[in-house]
């Protein structure tokens, strides 16, 4: 059993020198999933991904965006 990416979305980071991606995949057997990652060595050390999960018309979605870190 295998993950394979579907799809690779790419956002500007903040301070611009990277990205942070939205990532969706699936398996072999038909599950997907999505996730979100920073590319960016400044902006993991600064930001964090904050994920909002909710449903459109019955199937489930997920969207994400870059926040600071509080400190
Ligand atoms: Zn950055």
């Amino acid at each position: 059993m295998s993950w394979e990416e579907d799809s690779r979305r790419k956002h500007p980071c903040a301070c611009g020198k990277g990205t942070w991606d939205e990532v969706t995949r699936s398996d072999d057997w038909n599950r997907s999933e999505s996730y979100a990652e920073i590319n960016c060595e400044v902006c993991k050390r600064t930001h964090r991904i904050e994920a909002t999960h909710g449903h459109d018309e019955g199937m489930p979605t997920s969207s994400y965006r870059l926040v600071p870190i509080s400190k």
